[in-house]
């Protein structure tokens, strides 16, 4: 039993199996998205009486949209613990445009800067930095856990020329948690600033930016909506006021600007300078309406559920022949509900749609927009690389994915460890009929 299944819109959809029955669906592929609220798409509706464009109009209905859109900020940045005197929250389309948006806005500040990546994280926290700024990368270990040791040597070879260390919260291929405050204080230690891509940790477990018991604060963060139990088209950028104060905005346009004449402009404030064209009010009341909700389950309880759905789902996935898992589950090393694994001598793409098509599960699969990252969770040795690199043919490099929201079950899990048993002890069986049906080299 789970009592937050009721939380969620969509929760018994029916979909048609291969053999023609209908079953509930079953998503286990949150990480790449989760369903809304109920209250979220309720709270669109209340609030669609009152929708209106904001800031520009004199409507009652314009004002009364402005108002919320700008209460939201205060909301959304005290649910992670921003301090409202010093960041400022950017309402974006979501965590991929913050951190362009961010790495256009330091290009100036820091023009000669080395920003600090690791090898986990997912594109969107790596390929905005290169090109502007000499970008270098935080090593794993074998495990595929980030070594602060390379962080410190990284620091301290850099001497000074460190101003950023962009690093992910929690890992979207193998869900371990980094532990942000002690990489903040590294950090810190050696005047440099961190961004933490929270889009795999804001919705699993709770972030406190400048909580007094952690070591250090976090200086950025970003976010997206849609992984947490709001629509798409949201996302949102938390740093220092100061970094937005100076300087033209990345994205001019309508709602940035005081006065223009044809050959001078005077920049509003931020955080209305960061955010040119019409804002999206209705992302942002639905992002609020789903930390409502989040809030009332509380976050630690969200943390500890999925914590315990994950380790449960390790333990019997341990002991099914032939499953190679890629997180390990013995050292208690804090993740949010992700795991990776392949079925030894089937691809990939094969299993997924297996889980698909026989049970109704959702998954995903492939190097989820982290290639490098699962490069080396698969140890494909360097040459390989290189000879993909060289190859016009697109590689077949991959694992399979499963990752939790609050409102899956145990009884979920159990139908997953049912099907993916059955495929891992009859896999001639399944790859004969999956070759066939859909056509896998
Ligand atoms: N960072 C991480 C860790 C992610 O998991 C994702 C989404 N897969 C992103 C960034 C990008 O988020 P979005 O697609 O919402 O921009």
């Amino acid at each position: 039993f789970n009592s937050y299944r009721g939380l969620i819109a969509g929760i018994d959809t029916k979909i048609p199996l291969i053999n023609g029955a209908y079953t509930t669906a079953i998503n286990f592929d949150n990480a790449a998205t989760t369903p809304p609220f109920l209250a979220v798409l309720e709270e669109i509706m209340n609030f669609s009486p009152w929708y209106a464009s904001i800031h520009r109009g004199a409507g009652y209905k314009s004002q009364c949209s402005s108002t919320l859109y700008e209460e939201a900020r205060s909301i959304i940045g005290n649910f992670v613990g921003a301090d409202p005197n010093k960041q400022e929250v950017i309402f974006l389309k979501n965590t991929t445009e913050a951190i362009n948006k961010l790495s256009n806005r330091l290009v100036n500040l820091y023009p000669d800067a080395v920003i600090l990546s690791t090898c986990m994280e997912h594109h969107s926290n790596d390929l905005p930095w290169r090109n502007k700024y000499t970008v270098d990368y935080i090593n794993i270990d074998k495990e595929g856990k980030l070594s602060l040791r390379d962080l410190e040597e990284k620091l301290q070879h850099y001497q000074g020329r460190v101003k950023l260390v962009a690093v992910t919260g929690a890992s979207n291929v193998t869900g371990y948690m980094n532990p942000v405050h002690k990489i903040a204080a590294m950090a810190h230690g050696y005047g440099a600033e961190i961004l933490v891509d929270g889009a795999q940790l804001v919705p699993h477990a709770s972030v406190d930016m400048l909580s007094p018991k952690n070591p250090g604060h976090i200086d950025y963060l970003v976010f997206s909506s849609h992984k947490m139990y709001a629509p798409f088209g949201t996302g949102v950028l938390i740093g220092p006021k100061k970094v937005f104060q100076q300087g033209a905005p990345d994205c001019p346009g309508g709602g940035t600007v005081e006065f223009v004449t044809h050959d001078y402009v005077k920049w509003l404030s931020p955080p209305l300078k960061e955010e040119a064209g019409t804002p999206n009010v209705m992302g942002v009341v639905a992002t609020m309406a789903a930390i409502k909700v989040l809030k009332e389950i509380g976050m630690n309880h969200i943390e500890a559920y999925e914590r315990q759905l994950t380790d449960y789902t390790l333990t019997h996935l341990e002991r099914i022949p032939n499953i190679q898992l890629f997180n390990y589950h013995q050292d208690n090393h804090p993740k949010v509900s992700i795991i990776p694994f392949n079925i030894e001598g089937m691809s990939h793409d094969m299993v997924a749609s297996i889980l698909s098509h026989e049970a109704g599960i959702a998954v995903r699969n492939g190097c989820f927009c982290a290639q490098p990252y699962v490069q080396r969770l698969l140890k494909v040795p360097k040459e390989e690389v290189q000879r993909i690199m060289e190859d016009d043919t697109l590689p077949h490099l991959g694992v399979v994915r499963i990752s939790y929201g609050l409102y899956n079950t145990y009884q979920e899990v159990d139908a997953l460890l049912r099907i993916l048993r059955e495929i891992a002890e009859n896999r001639s069986y399944y790859k004969e009929k999956y070759n066939k049906i859909l056509d896998f080299g």
